[in-house]
């Protein structure tokens, strides 16, 4: 084990735990809050920094703890705002997120796992394989880092900011360290991020369904569907073949009953040309939420290229067109913009690649 596996990273810990944690060291409680406070709040990464608390404290907590785990390898800016981030764990093992600025709020795009074990053959970062799934600490270290990069570090940020936790990784396989990070996450202490604000998107783990259906402090939910039948299904995306999408419409159908005023449930199906974007697959796809009677809205999203995989975004005429049969048959649909695509950090880009010509490469310091 290197050092920093021994070290306890108190940015995973929970304020609670993390005045348990000081308490045990024969420190008062306030210093486990000011300590939380000065992780999320203040953003900072090191002890170092925290110049409120005793110097003989912080050098014990360096020796003892860490505030950070993740490095920022490179990060990529779009000609549309959209920053991407190659971070590394202390493992040596792959983490991107995407900060993408919008007008009215900032959305940050964190990864559950370096790598992915599903094999979506519409997406990139399933190429690599599950590397491991990450831990509470991260996760949230993902949004400090991206924050911090884009306002500077503690400074508040001008707009609001949403979570989406589609980045690499199935998060409901990491269900229970992104549950933790999602409450870390909101701490009103700390970061404020409310569930309301963050969405994470399955592919159709059916049990982690239905154990999100009983929580009441929970994110958004999006479900990748990517096609209306169980034979296409199957083929684009494999675990249809474990929780095929009776049983997945079933467990959405439970999930859509228990929603509460401002939660929002959709579909996310990535167009892709030729394969899944026929008038006779989206008539299918109307029918199949209509007979389950599902109300959420769906998502269409053009596919994004990447190379080595075989597919083309529908044409926007296709898409439409699509949108326009759903519509018809009273699905509600929204298509959306791809973002960052130059840098490949659009949805199912994200592969840890290196880019090549034609791109800002900042390279951290
Ligand atoms: S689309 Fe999501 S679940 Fe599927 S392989 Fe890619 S990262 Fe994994």
């Amino acid at each position: 084990m290197t050092e920093m596996d021994k070290r306890i990273n108190l940015t995973g810990l929970s304020q609670a735990e993390l005045v348990e944690f000081i308490e045990q060291t024969g420190e008062p409680a306030y210093r486990g809050r000011q300590i939380f406070a000065a992780l999320h709040h203040r953003r900072l990464q090191n002890f170092a920094a925290m110049t409120d608390l005793p110097k003989a404290l912080r050098e014990r907590l360096q020796e003892t703890a860490t505030a950070a785990t993740l490095t920022t390898e490179s990060r990529y800016l779009s000609a549309d705002g959209t920053r991407r981030f190659l971070m590394k764990t202390h493992d040596n093992l792959p983490v991107e997120t995407v900060f993408i600025p919008e007008e009215h709020r900032d959305t940050i795009c964190f990864s559950s796992q370096s790598g992915c074990p599903l094999q979506c053959t519409f997406c990139l970062t399933a190429q690599l394989g599950l590397l491991r799934s990450l831990t509470p600490g991260e996760i949230v270290e993902q949004v400090i880092i991206a924050l911090n990069d884009a306002y500077g570090v503690g400074e508040k940020p001008p707009r609001g900011t949403n979570l989406v936790g589609m980045g690499a990784g199935e998060p409901f396989l990491n269900f229970d360290s992104l549950i933790k990070a999602v409450r870390i996450i909101a701490d009103p202490q700390g970061l404020f991020i409310v569930p309301h604000r963050m969405t994470v998107s399955t592919a159709g783990v059916v049990p982690r369904i239905r154990e999100l259906a009983a929580i009441p402090d929970r994110p958004n939910l999006a479900i990748s569907l990517a096609a209306p039948t169980n034979e296409m299904r199957d083929e684009l995306m494999p675990i249809n073949k474990k929780w095929p999408l009776e049983e997945l419409l079933g467990a959405c159908r439970e999930f859509e009953r228990t929603l509460k005023a401002g939660e929002r449930f959709t579909f996310e199906y990535v167009m892709l040309d030729g394969v899944n974007d026929s008038d006779e697959q989206a008539r299918q796809l109307a029918n199949l939420l209509n007979r389950h009677d599902l109300h959420a809205r769906v998502n269409l999203i053009p596919h994004n290229p990447a190379d080595p995989l075989p597919y083309q975004p529908s044409p926007a005429t296709r898409v439409e067109m699509f949108k326009s049969i759903l519509e018809s048959k009273g699905v509600r649909t929204f298509v959306r913009r791809p973002r960052g695509r130059d840098i490949f950090a659009a949805c199912g880009q994200l592969a840890a690649v290196t880019q090549s010509a034609g791109l800002r490469a900042l390279r951290s310091a």
